[in-house]
């Protein structure tokens, strides 16, 4: 006759810190069929040691079973895997359900493990539930079950798996007497079927019904009675019908997917954990990896120098082609077009040119008679942070009332009073780069049209940028002046920045009648000393422009006059007709904004590979170091560092140690022959999704404070581009898989031994 289970010399011993101690000592017995075992003994004399082994939950160091003859020796773990799996079927004292299923997946997740698809197992599922009488409650949490429903719920499960063996340790401990004895007469009927193999305390709640009793004492067979007069047939199985083998790859992710998607909708507090966790880390590193970015660039470390580009800016790039050729209107439209460029002023030189408007708080009138020596009033100018834009960055449609400037003395600029429009506006105008310290020109405006947007930037007319910046592409005019007819010389001379009178005709210029002519020799000897312009001014002259083009100086003869009535020594005004013919109207150097300096290399990229010249103008003045800045960004960089490695050894430590919290579920799901490599993806899967989930939520959470306005996280968005986003992600990532990592290590060592 074939047992089913044949114990030879088993013994199984413990190793602790307090030494080794024999749990079993060189057991035989026999199972088959169809037998009702009840297993007793004082507690600590091995009987759930006994039952573990048969059911392969734990080793033996000594001896060998045999399963249906099959010695088990060679048994790697998958074969033990297998064996729990589609062999045995468990019930504990404690139940081991996930409480946080509903009944119906309890059963459910035991078949899919097995193999079944969801659909077969619910099918299955109902059918169990009904046998144990459990079918109304299919829905219900399995924690909110009373205490005999839940065992009777772990029988069904043990039943569902269709297994050759039930074992219970100790399935009545936690019931009432009652409750008590309808398990273990549920568990007698299964024995009509299989073989049972119980552990219990209270033999005289079973003896009714059990057919053999099997007492240990330390270790040992004490008593090994068999009670009924149980006929043993001995009906071999036929090479039993192979069963499902360990679900295929892609079946086992879908099942893996189920638990995960289980665990996380039946667990809310548990997944909030998680998620909050999670979170936390994502969040974090979000804004160190962003700190990190921002002090990529040391642009908070440089110091400016406002020689060659007197507006510091750090948006603005200066472009043009290499040939110096014309811009026009439709480099302005291609140069819009690319991203991160704002807006694009096609006069660039006017960008560094100073603008005061507001008396009081742009300039102050300083009277002559609180300057000593000077007898003119004269103004002084407060601050110098406004700087011209012409009204090419704007159009039409930026204005609420009005019009774009058209000629040369029409401005437009933001105003919330709608009288505004039309009045007239006096301008003062510097730029100490190109007309030295002090030096300014002034000028009366119409304003043609109100801004929608408030801003204190008001907008000139290209034409007017043009005329007051013609000195930068055409160069400065020289005016010789106090001819001599008769030997046809001039004495005087005179480098002075163009401007357009608008008064003025023909060949007329005018010059400031404050204009201080230096010391002059005489053809007749001796030295003329012009304190006075007026000894000079009226008179004849003449204007000439060197002609790069042509290489030649071009030169026409003048009509001096000398009433312009400001400070500016170094102004002439022409005649229009004058002007033009001295100076070609072109646009040969635009000034291009971009949304953030950050972006400076790769909208300079883009604008050479259409061919232009282009540099960042904050990067042309900002050559030297702050060394605190430096020191700063460096303390900074690696602050943020400590940070992310914080971070990543926090998330192993305190990560892993929070996914303990899933242990009980772990050794559920183990007992029910779910592989330990299987349930090492399930946490893959887990955190995966409370990764992904986490994720998700700081990239909003982060779009949306940028999109409020926070400063600090409108920075770093502009620093994260695709590649920082692919850091942020993979950084996030990795710490999730190695804390899982770092998880499934401890329990391959421990949950699973
Ligand atoms: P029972 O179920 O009959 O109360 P056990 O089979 O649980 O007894 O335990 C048998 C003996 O083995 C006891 O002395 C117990 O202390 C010891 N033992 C059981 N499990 C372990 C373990 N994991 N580590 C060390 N000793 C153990
Ligand atoms: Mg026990």
């Amino acid at each position: 006759m074939l047992f089913m289970i044949v114990l030879q010399n088993i013994s199984k011993y413990y190793y602790s810190e307090s030494g080794v101690t024999q749990a079993l000592r060189k057991i035989n017995m026999e199972f088959s069929e169809r037998e009702f075992v009840a297993i007793t003994g004082e507690s600590g004399s091995g009987k759930s040691t006994l039952l573990n082994i048969i059911s392969g939950l734990d080793v033996f160091d000594d001896g060998e079973m045999y399963f249906r003859g099959e010695p088990t020796f060679q048994y790697d773990d998958r074969d033990w895997e297998r064996y729990r799996r589609d062999r045995i079927g468990f019930v504990f004292q404690d139940y081991n359900l996930i409480g946080h299923y509903s009944v119906m997946d309890n059963i459910v997740s035991a078949l899919m493990i097995q193999g079944l698809s969801r659909k077969q197992a619910q099918r299955k599922g109902i059918d169990y539930l009904e046998q144990v009488g459990l079918k109304e409650y299919a829905e219900q949490r399995a924690s909110q079950l009373s205490s005999g429903q839940k065992q009777r719920l772990s029988i069904a499960r043990a039943l569902a798996k269709e297994p050759e063996v039930i074992v219970a340790d100790e399935p009545t401990g936690n019931l009432d007497s009652e409750t008590g004895i309808q398990i273990v007469q549920l568990l007698k009927k299964v024995s009509e079927e299989k073989l049972v193999i119980m552990v219990t305390h209270n033999y005289e709640q079973a003896e009714p019904y059990v057919t053999r009793r099997i007492r240990l004492h330390d270790g040992e067979v004490v008593n090994d009675i068999s009670e009924g007069t149980e006929e043993q047939k001995n009906q071999e199985e036929a090479a039993e019908a192979d069963r499902e083998k360990e679900p295929g790859e892609g079946k086992r992710n879908h099942m893996l997917l189920f638990f995960a998607w289980k665990n996380i909708c039946t667990q809310r507090a548990r997944s909030l954990l998680y998620c909050s966790f999670l979170l936390l880390v994502a969040a974090v590193s979000f804004l160190f990896l962003g700190e990190l970015y921002l002090n990529k660039d040391d642009r908070f470390t440089r110091k400016y120098n406002n020689e060659a580009y007197y507006h510091k800016d750090d948006t603005r790039l200066s472009v043009r082609y290499p040939d110096k050729r014309e811009i026009n209107e439709e480099d302005l439209k291609q140069i819009k077009g690319i991203k991160y460029v704002k807006k694009v002023d096609l006069c660039d030189y006017i960008n560094d040119v100073n603008y005061y408007m507001e008396e009081g708080k742009d300039y102050e009138f300083v009277y002559a008679d609180q300057i000593e020596g000077e007898e003119q009033d004269t103004v002084s100018f407060l601050e110098e942070d406004k700087f011209a834009m012409s009204s090419a960055v704007i159009d039409q449609s930026d204005l609420k009332a009005g019009h774009m400037p058209e000629s040369r003395n029409e401005i437009v600029l933001y105003s919330d009073n709608e009288k505004d429009l039309d009045t007239e506006k006096t301008i003062y105008f510097s730029n100490p780069n190109l007309w030295g310290g002090g030096q300014y020109y002034y000028r009366t405006f119409t304003v043609a049209g109100l801004l929608k947007e408030k801003t204190e930037q008001v907008y000139f007319s290209p034409d007017y940028c043009y005329m007051l910046t013609s000195a930068l592409w055409g160069g400065s005019v020289q005016l010789d002046f106090f001819y001599d007819p008769m030997i046809q010389v001039y004495y005087g001379e005179l480098n002075l920045f163009p401007v357009i009178g608008e008064d003025l005709q023909g060949n007329e210029v005018r010059v400031s009648d404050n204009q201080s002519v230096p010391y002059m020799p005489l053809p007749q000897g001796g030295g003329l000393k012009l304190g006075k312009n007026e000894d000079v001014f009226p008179g004849q002259g003449r204007v000439s422009v060197f002609d790069s083009q042509k290489d030649e100086m071009n030169q026409i003869e003048v009509e001096i006059t000398s009433d312009l009535s400001d400070n500016s020594g170094q102004i002439i005004e022409l005649s229009e007709s004058l002007f033009h013919k001295l100076f070609q109207e072109k646009y040969d150097q635009a000034s291009v904004y971009i949304t953030d300096y950050a972006k400076t290399d790769k909208v300079i990229h883009e604008l050479n590979k259409m061919g232009y010249d282009a540099i960042s103008t904050f990067q042309v003045g900002a050559t030297t170091y702050v060394w605190d800045k430096v020191m700063q960004r460096l303390v900074t960089i690696g602050i943020a560092l400590v940070v992310l490695i914080s971070v990543f050894i926090f998330q192993l430590l305190l990560g892993s140690s929070l996914m303990k919290l899933k242990k009980n579920d772990y050794r559920v799901f183990r007992s029910m022959g779910m592989s330990v490599g299987s349930l090492c993806r399930l946490g893959y899967f887990e955190m995966g999704i409370y990764c992904l989930f986490a994720l998700a939520v700081t990239g909003g959470l982060m779009l949306g404070l940028g999109a409020a306005g926070v400063g600090l996280i409108q920075d770093i968005l502009n620093y994260y581009d695709w590649k920082g986003t692919v850091i942020f992600l993979l950084y996030n990532g990795l710490s999730m898989a190695c804390m899982v990592g770092f998880f499934n290590r401890n329990i391959r060592r421990k949950v699973m031994a």
